[in-house]
């Protein structure tokens, strides 16, 4: 098996289906892009000497070329290496040089950073795709698909490494089959009416939903900002109409200022798949009210890409439900090809309700760490994957998360989840984000102390802060210290780095 063949398949069934288009122009069908991925696999093999098994790292924005690079490559029996668009040089030059890439495509002229990324890896040879290299590539002879097993890696993929380097996940043919397939009865039905709109990053979650996407014929929609605009893709969504999306919880809450502060239309929206880092209820209610019944959670990791849980479009609407609330600020229930459970520190299973850590097994769970043994080992044990998320799961099999298990604070012997204390502070409507980390203490091991940061021009008494917290939770949960920032400290990917708010207590003045 050969996930060439999902798009083949597609080509020969729908071969004049609308495939890519850049903003409202359409660009290909399906038959063109099949042809034009068969040529670029030809001209890897042959201009570019490339042999089964081989990396090919691509450092782009979003742009129409990375699906038929994405499809090129694994037609010539090659292994993808997507990489973060926004990393800067150097951490581009470890993943380079950690996969061993031959070929590094790019969106233009590297100009100084292309050194940069050949100082460890001399062999490797940057290719943008605006070059005479990469038309040649587009139309050398093209080849037939280069059969691969379903064991054979297709996707190496780049943990955010919020915590040190980086570690490449071994993403197999299986594996994204599998996730793939569970799109169907997880997430949402997909019909060759619908789009898919890239407007998070393809190299991470939103590339994946390609696959669902290339099976069923539908379009994909590459925003010609590249990126996210909240303006562009209700645009979008007018023009194309049946467009889904995967988001980012920041995202769907600028999504959601757009609509209802400038009284966007979003009847094109089909679906908003959300995920990647918590949501609060209070954004997730506010984004059931302004959006409708368009959303739907997923929960996963790297490690087994999309596939944990999902929350389905059904439970998030079904606001009659008893237990609407405790759903909806849930991560849902495990995906179809996986088991999910909570355990404690010995992988023993733990009863309804009790917290622990999520380990998770089944079809999409990687194959291990590329080149890391010892990684593996520890991530990978008794024939689990140990997330380092904790969380219970209630008598349906609805799955809660507390927090990522470094996070948890410690404070007296009891574990305190910075996420409830978290939910707490943003009820106050001057608190635009916050984040909760343990600060060392020789009294209680560690105590609890909130970063916050306030709405543009406005303040907010400590009090007040101190208030809410002891109206809504145990008193010993409430922060010791309240220190205002202007902005939290993320990841290309957004997430907050409580690594880099721990280690940097003085850095930050209290005004
Ligand atoms: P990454 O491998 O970079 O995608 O990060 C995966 C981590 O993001 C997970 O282990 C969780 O800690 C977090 N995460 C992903 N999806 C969700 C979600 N729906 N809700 C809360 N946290 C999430």
């Amino acid at each position: 098996m050969n996930l060439a063949h999902l798009l083949a398949r597609t080509a020969r069934v729908l071969p004049e289906q609308p495939a890519v288009a850049l903003g409202t122009r359409e660009l290909y069908s399906y038959g063109e892009l099949f042809r034009r991925a068969a040529k670029i696999a030809g001209g890897l093999r042959g201009l570019m000497g490339l042999q089964t098994g081989d990396r090919v790292a691509l450092f782009m924005t979003n742009c129409p070329q990375y699906l038929e690079l994405l499809y090129g490559i694994w037609h010539a029996g090659l292994v993808a290496v997507p990489i973060n668009h926004k990393l800067h040089a150097r951490e581009v030059a470890f993943i380079v040089d950690d996969s061993a890439a031959a070929l590094l495509f790019v969106a233009d002229d590297p100009g100084e950073d292309e050194r940069i990324w050949r100082e460890k890896n001399s062999d490797l040879r940057v290719v943008p795709v605006d070059a005479a290299t990469y038309r040649r590539l587009t139309s050398a002879d093209p080849i037939a698909i280069v059969p691969r097993t379903p064991d054979d890696l297709a996707w190496l993929f780049y943990t955010s490494g919020t915590t040190g380097q980086p570690k490449g996940v071994m993403l197999s043919q299986r594996n994204l089959l599998a996730m793939t397939l569970a799109y169907f009865p997880d997430v949402d039905q997909v019909t060759p009416s619908d789009s898919i709109l890239y407007a998070a990053p393809m190299s991470h979650g939103a590339g994946m939903y390609n696959f669902a996407h290339v099976l069923v014929g539908a379009r994909h929609v590459i925003p010609e900002s590249g990126g996210f605009d909240a303006h562009e893709i209700v645009l979008l969504s007018q023009r194309f109409r049946q467009v889904s999306l995967f988001a980012a919880p920041t995202m769907v809450r600028r999504l959601v200022d757009q609509v209802s502060e400038r009284s966007a239309d979003c009847s094109g929206i089909k679906t908003i798949v959300y995920g990647g880092g918590p949501m609060y209820l209070e954004d997730i209610r506010r984004s059931l009210d302004v959006l409708g019944d368009r959303l739907v959670q997923i929960y996963g990791q790297g490690e087994s890409p999309m596939t944990i849980t999902a929350l389905s479009r059904q439970h998030l609407a079904n606001r009659a439900h008893p237990r609407h609330r405790e759903r909806i600020a849930s991560v849902g229930v495990a995906h179809s090809v996986v088991e999910v459970v909570v355990a404690d520190a010995d992988d023993q299973l733990l009863p309804t309700g009790a917290i622990g850590e999520v380990l998770v097994r089944g079809e999409t769970v990687m194959q291990g760490y590329w080149r890391n043994p010892q990684a593996t080992a520890t991530t990978l044990r008794n024939g689990w994957l140990h997330t380092g998320d904790i969380g219970s799961l209630d008598a349906d099999g609805f799955l809660t998360l507390k927090d990522r298990s470094k996070d948890v604070i410690i404070s007296g012997g009891t574990n305190i989840y910075p996420r409830e204390v978290e939910e707490v502070l943003l009820r106050h409507a001057a608190v635009a984000e916050v984040s909760v980390v343990g600060r060392p203490s020789a009294e209680w091991g560690e105590e609890v102390v909130a970063f916050v940061v306030c709405q543009a021009g406005v303040s907010v008494p400590i009090a007040e802060l101190d208030r809410l917290c002891l109206d809504s939770i145990a008193r010993f949960k409430r922060p010791k210290d309240y220190i205002f920032v202007s902005a939290l400290p993320k990841n290309h990917y957004g997430k907050v780095l409580k690594t880099a708010l721990r280690r940097h207590w003085t850095q930050y003045g209290e005004n």
